[in-house]
């Protein structure tokens, strides 16, 4: 399962700057992860100043 971005993004894009697989994009609103490039390894929820990243379950 790959990880999703919620409302609490500021669009600060630490998070698509530390992703080693570059499954991250600036959306309209906040970024998002494309879920057929992350492998789920958690780099970008550890980076995330507002907490905004967790596990889609
Ligand atoms: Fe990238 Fe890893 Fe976050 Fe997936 S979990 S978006 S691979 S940093």
């Amino acid at each position: 399962m790959a990880r999703v971005i919620n409302s609490d993004c500021v669009m600060c894009g630490t998070c698509r700057d530390n992703c080693p697989v570059g499954a991250i994009s600036e959306g309209a609103d906040k970024f998002e992860i494309n879920p057929n490039e992350c492998i789920d390894c958690g780099v970008c929820e550890s980076v995330c100043p507002t907490g905004a990243i967790s596990e889609n379950n």
